[in-house]
C-alpha cells in the first residue's frame, strides 16, 4: 500500500490513532518525543536518514537533538512495527500498514527515491520452503528489490 504523506504536524488523527493502538498492544507508552519523530516521518513521501531527520527535528523544534536519543525513539518505532528500518539504504519508513503485524518487502526507486512497501504471501511461502529445503532456520528475511518505481520507468526509456 503507498501512504501518501501526512501534511504536517498535528499529525493526521488516523495516524496517530494508529500508533496509539500499536503501543498499548505492546504495553508501551507513546511519548510525545517518540510521537514527535513518528510525526516528522510521516510528512515525508520517502525514506529519511538518521541524520536528515535529526536535522528536520531540530529545524522544526528549534534547539539541538542528540543523535542518541533518535536513534533509540527510532529503535522503539520499529520494535513495535510503526516503522520499517531499509537494510540497503539505511533508511527509515514509517510502515504503511501499521494495524497488523507482517514481514514486508520493499521495491526501491534509484531515480525518485520513492519505496514502495508491499506485502507478499507468496514471497514469504517461498523463503519459508527454501529454508526448510536447506534445514535452516530462518529469523528474518530482507527482500530490497532496486529499480525504477512506475512513474520514473514511464520517463526513461528502458
Ligand atoms: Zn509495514
Ligand atoms: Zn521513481
Amino acid at each position: 500500500m503507498a501512504r501518501q504523506p501526512v501534511s504536517s504536524a498535528p499529525l493526521a488523527a488516523k495516524w496517530r490513532k494508529l500508533a496509539e493502538q500499536r503501543c498499548i498492544e505492546k504495553g508501551e507508552r507513546l511519548t510525545p518525543a517518540r510521537l514527535a519523530v513518528y510525526a516528522e516521518m510521516l510528512t515525508r513521501d520517502r525514506p529519511v536518514s538518521a541524520y536528515e531527520l535529526i536535522g528536520l527535528l531540530e529545524q522544526r523544534q528549534k534547539r539541538k537533538i542528540a543523535p542518541l536519543t533518535v536513534y533509540r525513539h527510532l529503535d522503539f518505532l520499529i520494535r513495535i512495527g510503526l516503522v520499517h528500518r531499509l537494510q540497503s539504504a539505511q533508511t527509515y519508513l514509517p510502515c504503511g500498514h501499521p494495524d497488523h503485524a507482517h514481514e514486508s518487502q520493499f521495491l526501491l526507486c534509484s531515480s525518485c527515491g520513492h519505496v514502495d512497501e508491499v506485502e507478499s504471501r507468496g514471497v514469504e511461502r517461498l523463503l519459508s520452503r527454501i529454508a526448510d529445503e536447506h534445514g535452516f532456520r530462518a529469523d528474518k528475511a530482507v527482500v530490497e528489490v532496486k529499480g525504477l518505481c512506475g512513474a520514473c520507468a514511464a520517463v526513461e526509456p528502458g
